[in-house]
């Protein structure tokens, strides 16, 4: 079967706009069949990762097995009334002053907190003993004005060993320094907002297991399209804005 998926996304557990439960349905509505929530898991030990914390905007070690056990019943749910995998995930969240020693790891199929502290080569480690993906986030200029995220870029030929695939496209933007790279690859929305829907995604074929579409996705066995989403006012009278007051743009780590 085709696996529309999205495996870059964000919920109300970092900075994310909607609940899980609210992503399930806003996607499954929709007809994807693969889901990964990658809420930003930040470094504890950092003035940048503190105050992600002081602004919670991050998991934190204390409630991470509520996040994954919150996904694991949604996983259940999401099956059941979409037909649609629900992928635990996280966003290791390594920010600095400096773009060039900032990095963004997104782990696919995640089943125990990885101490986002550690070394870049330690958190891919811990990711591959679990059977999980390690996804270069976001890797080069994403020509937006926000902080950019360059240091796997940047040390690429030495992380490449570690990191299963590169994002060649994050939202709207494709990134064609990866995509001549001939480094294996993924396209995600790294979505925050309902209105960052239209974006680059990922599709992959076969059964729909999670095991499944991580090995075709590792494997590179997909295709990378655009999807067009038309973001209606009905939505939004939907869901509900007032959880968190938002910023136009400004509120959002990516
Ligand atoms: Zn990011
Ligand atoms: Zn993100």
């Amino acid at each position: 079967m085709e696996i529309l998926g999205d495996f870059h996304v964000h919920s109300t557990y970092s900075d994310g706009l909607l609940t899980i439960t609210q992503l399930v349905d806003f996607y499954g509505k929709l007809g994807f069949k693969a889901l990964a929530i990658t809420d930003h898991l930040c470094e504890e030990k950092t003035l940048l990762g503190r105050a992600a914390k002081f602004l919670n905007r991050t998991l934190r070690a204390e409630n991470f097995s509520v996040y994954l056990n919150e996904i694991y019943r949604e996983k259940k749910r999401a099956l059941q009334q979409y037909g649609m995998c629900l992928i635990p995930g996280v966003e290791i969240t390594k920010n600095s002053f400096s773009h060039r020693n900032s990095s963004h790891i997104v782990i696919l199929g995640i089943d125990a907190y990885i101490d986002p502290d550690q070394s870049i080569e330690e958190i891919c480690r811990r990711a591959r003993i679990q059977n999980a993906l390690s996804v270069a986030a976001h890797p080069v200029s994403t020509q937006k004005i926000e902080a950019q995220t360059r240091f796997l870029w940047d040390n690429r030929e030495r992380l490449q060993p570690i990191l299963d695939v590169w994002e060649v496209a994050s939202g709207d933007i494709i990134f064609k320094e990866v995509l001549e790279s001939g480094l294996s690859i993924i396209a995600n929305s790294d979505l925050h907002h309902p209105r960052q829907m239209s974006s680059w995604k990922t599709k992959v074929y076969g059964p729909m297991s999670e095991k499944h579409i991580l090995d075709e996705i590792k494997h590179q066995n997909l295709e990378i399209f655009f999807y067009e989403y038309n973001f209606g006012q009905e939505f939004l009278e939907n869901v509900h804005l007032q959880k968190r007051s938002y910023v136009e743009g400004s509120v959002f780590q990516h």
